[in-house]
Formats: C-alpha cells, structure tokens, sequence
C-alpha cells in the first residue's frame, strides 16, 4: 500500500518594512548552522504527536503543514483563507540583511534561513518559482548613502555576502537599469526572490498530496484541555489534536491570549503592484531609491515604492498602480511597457520589541507552540523544519533560544 506522503518530493517509503527589512553568505550560514544544530540539547519530550492542528495557512503554516506531513504526522490546516493573509501581499524576496540595529546573531538566522531555501527547494522537487539572481541595492547621495555604506562594512564584517558597488556597477549586474543620482550601494549575490503565488499553489498541492487536510474553518477559542490533549475550539465546534501550531499571522496575538499568553505583533501595512507576464527584463531583485523592483520567472513584474515600517501604504487603487510602474520605469525603461494586472495589500505581523521572531511552546499550554516571525517569506522554510523537529522529536533547537515566547511572558517565570 503505497503512503500518500512519499509524494512530497525527494522522500522514500522511509520518510515518514522597510524595504530592506524585509530584505548572503551561503557557506557562512552553513557553517554557523552546523555547530549550532549540532549543540542542539534534550528535552523532557511530550508524547510524538499523531494529529496537529496547524491554524493559518498563510507561507509559515503551509510550510510548517509540509514538513510535519514528511514526518508522518496526520496534519489539519485550519484558515477560512488560507494564503490571503499577509502573504499573498509578499514582493517576496529571500533576505539575509538586518543592516539597522540588528544583531549578529540575528542576522546569522537570517542567512541560515536564505540558505534553507535551497534545500528546501530541491526537496520540494525543483519545481518551486525562485529568481536566484541576488539583489542590487543602492541609495541616492545623501543619509541614507551614508547608512548604506555602513550597513555593509558591518554585514561585510559580520561574513555576509555583499559587494560593494559603483553607479556603474547597476547596470553591469542588471543591463539596462538606470542608477540615477548614485551615493552607495551593495549587491548580495547570495539572496534571491519567489513568486509567492507560484510557490503557495505548488506547496498547498504538495501538502494535500502528502495527507495534510486544509478545512476552511476560523478558530475561535483555545480551551484548556483536562486530558493533555488540545482542543481547538473552530466557528463549526471543538476539534481535538495531541499539538496545536499558531500560525496564524495577524490573528495570533488574540489566539494566545485565550491561554493567557502575550504575543505581541505590530501591524504594518504596504501595497505593490503587478504587472501582466512580460518577456524577460529582470534576473536581478533591484532595490534603488525609487523602489524595489523584480521580475517573477512567470514574466510578472512586481513593485512597491515604499513598504516601510510607519509608511503604511493602503492605497491599491488602479492609478496608483499605474504610477508605481511610471515610477519603476525610471529605473527600468523597459517597464514602460508594463501593463497593470493586479495591487495587493498586506498586513506584516511583526513582533514588537526588536523584531526578532516569537516561535516556541507557551508554558500555560505546552502542547500549543506558536510561530510568529517577520520576513515570514525568507524564514518559512528555515523556521518549519526547526519547529517540526521540536515538536515531532521534542528536540530543543538551541538556534530558537533567543526567539522564546517567555520573554514576553515572565510571569511564567515567576
Ligand atoms: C508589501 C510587503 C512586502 C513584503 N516583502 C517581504 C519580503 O520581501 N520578504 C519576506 O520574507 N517577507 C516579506 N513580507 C512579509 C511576509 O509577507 C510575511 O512575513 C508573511 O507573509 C507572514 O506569513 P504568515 O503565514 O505568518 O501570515 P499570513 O500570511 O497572514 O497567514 C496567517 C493566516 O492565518 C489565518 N488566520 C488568522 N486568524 C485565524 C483564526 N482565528 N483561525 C484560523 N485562521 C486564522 C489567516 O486567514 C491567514 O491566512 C512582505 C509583506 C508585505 C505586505
């Protein structure tokens, strides 16, 4: 009798905002995650779960979905959307640089987790629509110049792949784009860019194939269980599995919070606007004063002008479209072609006090881990197959230590 997941690519019968923050050093992330993976440390472990329930099917539950299912591990998804939360908002690069008060180690996850895409992408079958052709990034004369070029002497310093470049050097890495008036800048030949869309349609049929349910549901309630088991209270009634992840982007805080967890999320909006598939133009990821530009293998084109923490943009109108592509064509002339298809609007999750993801089990429940993280895109795969080991073989991922819900929570402590 053959097993449903053994069709999840490359397992045997065996396997059972702003910009730049959302914005490589390969060999570098594989070395600090070898020695850090290697010291990872034994917990008491709960029982090996048989049926998780994953709430949110947005990049980080779908992602969590397909490698807890590779594992052998009965999968529910419950999301009454799934994928049209913040994600399908994504312009979707793989970013390892936390230039602006970000810690070395932070960054190393980062890095790490660019990596992880690769490996992730041969085990989905090299069939997910990824752009590995780096990203150019530059800034006009001025601060922001100046930040640039410290931004990377210390990614530079801290081992992370970036070039410094010359206004030259932009037309060079991507021919036919215009630097404009040209302060700093660096290229990361290491990072590379999704079609979020491409890759949340290849993964939700991998994962349904492997045996992962996705039921159109809202939870509603955690109710603390008496029997060590978890029970997921959904719009349609109570549903009980041995482990419940919350992944639920935007909505996690309130899910938590039902078990007296704090997990909290600082909501920032921004908009990007999509072209209908044109021939190849871009292999680069471009992000130069008048925006972030790239090209979906598809031939779409994507671009926001601003997607800063505190820009909020809301605006998805058909003229603003219009205008971001005018826009991007003073950087790529041969945008002026581009025909608007679509705007998208997101809501980024991201987790107050420094940014730095909130991923682990909560003390009150510890059979309900939540995983909440900015960068969502970047990190999926990296941050899935961590939590899927910490929850199916009960390991303790030393890399997550400084990612646990505690420090939000120190009455847990007390
Ligand atoms: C303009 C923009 C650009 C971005 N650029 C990048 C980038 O270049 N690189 C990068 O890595 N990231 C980028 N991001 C961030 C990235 O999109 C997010 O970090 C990521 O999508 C978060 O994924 P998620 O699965 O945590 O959340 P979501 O995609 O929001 O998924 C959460 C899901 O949970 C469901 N849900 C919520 N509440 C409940 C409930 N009570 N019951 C059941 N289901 C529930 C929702 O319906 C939703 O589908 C960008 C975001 C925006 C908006």
């Amino acid at each position: 009798m053959s097993d449903k997941r053994n069709d999840i690519p490359g397992h045997g019968p065996e396997g059972l905002i702003r910009r730049r923050d959302f914005v490589s050093g390969l060999p570098l992330a594989l070395a600090l995650g070898a020695s850090s993976m290697a010291r990872a440390a034994v917990r008491p472990p709960l029982p090996r779960p048989a049926h998780v329930v994953v709430v949110g099917g947005g990049i980080i539950g779908v992602t969590i979905a397909w490698h807890l299912a590779r594992r052998a591990v009965r999968v529910t998804v419950l999301d009454p959307t799934p994928g049209q939360g913040c994600t399908q908002g994504a312009f979707a690069m793989l970013i390892a640089g936390q230039p602006e008060g970000g810690s070395e180690e932070f960054n190393a996850l980062y890095v790490r987790a660019v990596a992880d895409w690769r490996r992730f992408q041969a085990e989905t079958g090299n069939v997910l629509p990824i752009q590995w052709g780096g990203t150019v990034n530059w800034a006009a004369p001025g601060d922001r110049a100046d930040t640039m070029a410290a931004d990377w002497r210390r990614l530079v310093s801290w081992g992370v792949g970036a070039e410094a470049i010359a206004a030259g050097d932009v037309a060079r890495l991507c021919p036919g784009a215009l630097p404009g008036e040209f302060g700093a800048g660096y290229f990361m030949p290491d990072q590379g860019a999704v079609d979020i869309d491409g890759v949340m349609t290849v993964l939700q049929a991998q994962a349904v194939r492997a045996g992962v349910e996705f039921r159109r549901m809202s939870v509603v309630d955690l109710p603390r269980g008496e029997d060590g088991r978890a029970t997921i209270m959904t719009e349609h009634g109570p549903i009980v599995a041995d482990h419940v992840i919350l992944a639920a982007g935007a909505g996690t805080t309130a899910l938590a919070s039902r078990l007296g967890a704090h997990i909290p999320l600082d909501l920032v909006s921004g908009t990007l606007a999509h072209s209908k598939p044109m021939e190849p133009v871009l292999h680069r990821v471009l992000n130069g004063p008048l925006g972030s530009i790239k090209q979906n293998p598809n031939g779409t084109i994507v671009t926001g002008l601003d997607y800063a923490p505190g820009a909020s943009g809301t605006d998805i109108s058909e003229a603003y479209g219009r205008k971001l592509f005018a826009i991007a064509a003073r950087t790529v002339p041969a945008l002026k072609d581009a025909v608007l298809d679509k705007m998208t609007l997101g809501y980024v999750p991201i987790p107050a006090e420094g940014r730095m993801p909130i991923v682990g089990p909560l003390a009150p429940a510890p059979n309900v881990y939540v995983a909440a993280m900015m960068s969502g895109v970047t990190m999926a795969p990296l941050m899935a197959r961590m939590i899927a080991a910490e929850v199916v073989d009960g390991i303790r991922v030393d890399m997550l230590a400084p990612y646990r819900p505690d420090r939000f929570n120190p009455q847990w402590n007390a």
